[in-house]
């Protein structure tokens, strides 16, 4: 199957004319995988995407991480139906945001308080202000490469090598902001002892997506986050986890739960940052953490967060009914299963055909770097062949597979996925590798 899409590049041809750059979110663009016309979709339904010249797409793209029952799940639809029935938004409280607490309470127990907001890029941007006004202190430590949503100041880059301060990695932030981060590979405990030796009496917090879902798939190496958490809570300053990505995607429940991880002990955060799957692929994100630290936020503290469409009924509805559908038993052993089978038989076809590869998998969900050394960090993560991912992208999306157009980009399984789908899937990996390897 080779796809045509006339009427996307009409339709991106006019994009252009009204929405910058074409698109509502840089990442959606095609910058990174040779340019042109992104695929417009115009519906999705399960596991697959049908584009507006009806061509039809498995999906592994996911919506970047939010879509984990597939799309237009029903229990979900039915969810999301019924709170547009009764009024999507009141501006007064609601007995559904008791339930989508309760529930996450549940599952994370380091949260004693959480609040609903509308984005992970909110989420994270409180928990830093938070942080601050509990600890009195004005500088965050941050992992190069992570990603936690488009605020100031966790946009910012490294300088050279661990414990230098930030530079802004967006036009439009101040130098000033840019040095109240400090940025430390991943998986770089000395690098952080640093940072925290030199600026330790200023550090608010220490920020980490504890698994990387932002330049690859990527697992702490053991005794990562236990120095780290030790290491931060000596220094007085607080752990945040980023688990925007990682809130359910593995399993019901976070990195930090007990026992998710074996090579991992389950340390708890003092705040959390979640978004993603918890709204069911409506817009949502929340934060929670610590009592104490929590009623910092107005009204009951000084540090303040507010929003017109925070904990509004349709994204409450949408994602009590999303965990309602992850907390079925074998959900998540299916897609790990699945995700197992698609990475290993990439990585054979590469191997097969002389393709350096390495495929990081934690459990339903894997990343795909063209290069022959493992990723542990971002400094790996950038040293691998864009070229190549990008003829692999374009390969896989003329035989109607959707990944997402970046090499730093996880692939995404969800509950509708079936063994067909990954032996499709398996088939065209191997083409386009085939080709490749000419
Ligand atoms: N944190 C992490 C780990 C993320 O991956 C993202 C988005 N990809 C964000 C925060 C920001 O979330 P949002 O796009 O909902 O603002």
């Amino acid at each position: 199957m080779t796809t045509s899409r006339p009427r996307s590049e009409q339709l991106y041809a006019e994009a252009l004319q009204h929405i910058v750059g074409g698109v509502n979110s840089p990442s959606r663009s095609f910058k990174a995988v040779g340019g042109g016309a992104p695929v417009f979709m115009k519906r999705a339904q399960g596991a697959y995407f049908y584009d507006v010249d009806d061509n039809r797409y498995i999906d592994y793209l996911c919506a970047y991480g939010p879509i984990i029952t597939g799309h237009a799940h029903p229990h979900i639809t039915a969810a999301i139906t019924r709170a547009a029935e009764n009024g999507v938004l009141y501006g007064t409280p609601t007995e559904l945001e008791i339930t989508l607490a309760r529930k996450l309470k549940a599952a994370i127990p380091s949260l004693d308080k959480v609040r609903f907001v509308n984005s992970g890029t909110e989420a994270v941007m409180t928990t830093i202000r938070v942080a601050r006004a509990y600890t009195k202190r004005n500088k965050i430590i941050k992992f190069a490469g992570c990603y936690h949503g488009h605020s100031d100041l966790v946009l910012v880059a490294a300088g050279s090598g661990p414990s230098t301060l930030g530079i802004p990695d967006s036009a439009g932030i101040p130098t000033s902001i840019a040095h109240e981060v400090i940025t430390v590979p991943f998986n770089d405990l000395d690098g952080l002892k640093q940072a925290l030796e030199r600026w330790g009496d200023d550090v608010a917090a220490v920020m980490v997506e504890p698994i990387v879902g932002n330049f690859g798939m990527v697992m702490p190496e053991p005794g990562f986050l236990e120095g780290l958490c030790a290491m931060t809570r000596e220094a007085g300053a607080l752990v945040i986890y980023d688990e925007v990505i990682t809130g359910f995607r593995f399993h019901y429940g976070t990195t930090q739960t007990f026992g998710a991880f074996p090579d991992h002990a389950a340390i708890e955060p003092d705040l959390t940052a979640l978004g993603k799957i918890i709204g069911g692929g409506l817009p949502i994100g929340a934060y929670g953490g610590r009592k104490e630290v929590m009623e910092q936020v107005a009204p009951l503290g000084p540090a303040y967060q507010a929003g017109t469409m925070a904990g509004n009924p349709a994204s409450i509805s949408s994602g009590i009914a999303c965990l309602e559908v992850l907390e079925q038993p074998g959900v998540y052993e299916r897609m790990d299963a699945l995700a197992a089978k698609l990475a290993n038989a990439i990585k054979d076809s590469a191997d097969r055909h002389g393709v350096p590869l390495t495929v990081n998998r934690i459990r339903g969900s894997f990343s795909t770097h063209f290069c022959a050394h493992p990723v542990t960090n971002y400094d790996e993560a950038q040293d691998t062949d864009g070229e190549a991912f990008a003829q692999f992208f374009r390969l896989m999306l003329e035989q109607g597979i959707c990944l997402a157009p970046s090499k730093y980009e996880a692939w995404f399984l969800t509950t509708a996925h079936t063994e067909a789908d990954i032996d499709v899937t398996i088939e065209a990996a191997d083409n386009a590798l085939r080709q490749m390897a000419r």
